[in-house]
């Protein structure tokens, strides 16, 4: 079972071999089951043997990185994910390979992926959704203060820990700002904010549009700007085509948020550390 002290004491043991930086292998781990597949490979549930802590180690074939090209990105995100340290970012312990994998050292995430629970019920509650915005502004904020911009805040980036609490997990399009139209178009287009999708310079404001279109999922059930279509997506999102229906019913403030989330110009964006702030997060963070 997941005892909390047990896992408290065992974090602490892997954080401090990994900062006197431990080499890792295979044999210093066992190896159970499954928890998913992934393009690159597939995550197990694994226990380090000296301290019986339990991760998740994520096994990366090196033949389909190299034939997807995506070496350099792999080694930014293990470069940026190692060294964050937020309760609501899944931390990177280490990584290691061998002749035909790379092994990543995960924190192991036992809710799984938010956007299978999104899926079974559908939508979130303006709790739910509210505390989850939150937490994530937050931990975004803290990325931003080291200058690391997400860019692909989406429900199938974001696993659940223990307590139902929200964990970003996917740093493979993360990149140390600022960033040039280089690297535009990257992720699913019904996330992208105007100045991505029209190939313009960005910076770390995209994270703050991300958020909106995902509190705005969180309450629907689907994304704002949905559309047949890569260019009709184009075309909303472009002329920020914000609509809402009139079911199911959602409150006045949390629309509010959202259009404050949601605007062309980056710079007139929410500012990240004002979401706690905002009357409807306010209302529905209260403990009762
Ligand atoms: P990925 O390759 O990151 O897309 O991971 C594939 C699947 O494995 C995910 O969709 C999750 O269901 C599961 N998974 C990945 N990382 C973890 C983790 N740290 N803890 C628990 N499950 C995970």
């Amino acid at each position: 079972m997941f005892d909390k002290s047990r896992q408290q004491q065992g974090a602490a043991d892997m954080a401090s071999k990994a900062k006197q930086g431990k080499q890792w292998s295979l044999k210093d781990f066992e190896i159970g089951k499954p928890l998913g597949r992934g393009k690159f490979g597939s995550v197990y549930l694994a226990r380090e043997k000296e301290s019986k802590y339990i991760v998740a180690i994520k096994v990366l074939q090196k033949s389909q990185l190299l034939k997807a090209g995506v070496e350099h990105q792999l080694r930014r995100e293990i470069e940026i994910q190692s060294h964050l340290r937020n309760r609501h970012i899944l931390r990177m312990y280490g990584y290691f390979y061998d002749a035909k994998r790379i092994y990543l050292i995960l924190e192991y995430s036992p809710g799984g992926e938010l956007f299978k629970r999104l899926t079974q019920k559908g939508r979130f509650s303006e709790r739910t959704s509210a505390r989850y915005i939150t937490d994530l502004a937050m931990a975004l904020d803290y990325c931003h203060s080291k200058h690391v911009i997400h860019r692909d805040i989406k429900p199938e980036n974001l696993l659940l820990g223990a307590y139902s609490e929200i964990k970003i997990a996917d740093f493979g399009w993360s990149v140390h700002a600022p960033t040039s139209r280089r690297n535009t178009l990257c992720g699913t287009l019904d996330y992208l904010p105007p100045e991505m999708v029209e190939g313009r310079d960005h910076d770390e404001k995209v994270d703050v549009w991300s958020l909106g279109i995902l509190l705005y999922e969180f309450l629907y059930g689907f994304p704002p700007f949905e559309a047949e279509g890569h260019s009709a997506t184009y075309r909303r999102i472009s002329r920020v085509d914000l609509r809402f229906p009139s079911k199911p019913t959602v409150s006045h403030e949390a629309k509010d948020l959202i259009r404050r989330l949601l605007v062309k110009d980056p710079s007139k964006r929410m500012a990240l550390q004002d979401i706690p702030s905002h009357p409807w997060v306010v209302a529905n963070t209260k403990k009762v």
